[in-house]
């Protein structure tokens, strides 16, 4: 059976890039660039899991959405020579639908749970025995006189993928004995992760073409890859199919994206303290009201990529952005105004 039978998760997007983005998923740890010390940990307990005969401790990996948690997942089930089956937590509304997916598990299989911190708490309480002590209590009936029955399931691992570690559970996080943090990747190591996949679509193109694509990738996977599929269809179009840097950079600017790779939201959360808050410093939970969102999403999914690029601060009076944001949204910056009254 292929892990796409066990694939129940929502199917938003069209089929044909749906088709493509498995293509260019690696399946083996040698084609993942990126991320290197967690993959050389990864190999190391992957190895020692094999010698030992043993299924592999249940392992979290977390990070904002696109860096490869499915991928890195999908791959260490691989490198164990193991079954993969994918589920994920608002999936799993009731402990039946769960114990199912458990029960069809052979002995080491890798079971990966997205968005794990969106488990219902009932069906989370279920998964501690099983994660533990490979067992699952069912209850038969409803009611004071309920029997349940005890059953046991293979020896497996988890992986648990979320965007927001800051929701899970303690008892859950606990029985995770592996925990990696993805971080946003490099301009470089992105390059070559759009040279690869441009490979394997037999696109051919140029280290700077790729370059051009990375840089406007917010450090994502994900995003390089779809950005690589549209200027693709750009080169084919209006060029002769091959992409270089004249056409990437045309390419990109009619599709409107941002030349730092900022999405609406990244650019939202800027303007906000700038138009709103005199550039800052200014609470977390406040940028979150004003702007609607939930704090803990900025602070997890958006903020450390605003960071990582010097567009935001982190001071111990709150955020505040950097000439750098100013510039980029073309606003004149604090610094500059008081100067003008000087
Ligand atoms: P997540 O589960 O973190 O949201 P995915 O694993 O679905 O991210 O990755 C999204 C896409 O990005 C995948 O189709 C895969 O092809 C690509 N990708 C992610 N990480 C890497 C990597 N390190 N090297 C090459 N491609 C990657």
């Amino acid at each position: 059976m292929t892990p796409d039978d066990f694939d129940i998760r929502d199917t938003a997007g069209r089929e044909s890039d749906r088709d493509i983005e498995k293509a260019l998923r690696p399946l083996a740890f040698d084609d993942f660039s990126g991320q290197d010390k967690i993959i050389a940990n990864l190999r190391v307990f992957v190895q020692a899991a094999r010698m030992r005969g043993e299924a592999l401790d249940h392992t979290l990996l977390h990070g904002p959405p696109g860096l490869g948690k499915t991928t890195l997942s999908n791959i260490v089930a691989n490198e164990l020579g193991v079954g993969f089956k994918v589920t994920s937590g608002p999936v799993l509304d009731k402990p039946g639908d769960l114990a199912g997916i458990l029960m069809s598990l052979e002995e080491h299989d890798v079971l990966f749970i997205d968005e794990i911190h969106r488990l219902h708490p009932i069906v989370e309480e279920y998964l501690y025995s099983a994660m533990e002590d490979y067992r699952i209590d069912i209850l038969l009936d409803k009611g004071p006189g309920a029997k349940s029955v005890q059953l046991t399931i293979s020896p497996f691992t988890l992986v648990g993928a979320t965007t927001r570690s800051g929701l899970l559970t303690s008892p859950l996080r606990a029985r995770f004995g592996i925990n990696c943090h993805l971080e946003y990747y490099d301009h470089e190591v992105l390059r070559d992760i759009v040279m690869r996949s441009a490979r394997l679509l037999s696109t051919p193109i140029t280290p700077d073409a790729a370059m051009e694509i990375a840089m406007r990738s917010r450090g994502t996977p994900r995003i390089a890859n779809a950005l690589l599929r549209r200027v693709r269809d750009f080169a084919m179009v209006c060029g002769n199919g091959r992409i270089d840097t004249e056409i990437a950079r045309s390419s990109l600017e009619a599709l409107n994206i941002d030349r730092y790779g900022l999405d609406e939201i990244d650019n939202r959360i800027l303007l906000t303290i700038i138009d709103k808050f005199g550039g800052g410093p200014v609470g977390l939970s406040t940028i979150a009201t004003a702007l609607g969102e939930d704090s803990g999403t900025i602070e997890e999914v958006y903020e450390p990529f605003l960071i990582k690029e010097g567009f935001l601060k982190r001071t111990p009076r709150g955020r505040e952005v950097t000439p750098l944001a100013y510039r980029h949204l073309g606003r004149a910056s604090g610094e500059r105004q008081s100067n003008l009254f000087d």
